[in-house]
């Protein structure tokens, strides 16, 4: 299926709508080891998809789950979900 101009308009809204958010984005520190944290972007051939990990590869933290919208990313790694 083709997506129609509408939705693709929409995707790339929201596309940018991320990217502000990325750059805004505040993050508290890793909550297992303190270190800091990032949000890290997988782009497929799809929509991007956003996590928000810790920086140091060592840690449990350094994979998080994976989300559509960046603003969850964020808002589930301050809660510590
Ligand atoms: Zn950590």
């Amino acid at each position: 299926m083709t997506p129609s101009y509408a939705e693709e308009a929409l995707a790339y809204y929201k596309q940018k709508e991320n990217e502000e958010t990325v750059k805004k984005a505040k993050l508290e520190p890793c909550p297992f080891c303190g270190g800091e944290a990032r949000i890290l972007i997988y782009r497929g051939c799809g929509e991007a998809l956003y996590s928000v990990a810790c920086t140091d590869p060592r840690c449990i933290a350094s994979e998080g789950r994976k989300y559509l919208d960046v603003t969850d990313a964020v808002k589930a790694w301050n809660r510590r979900d």
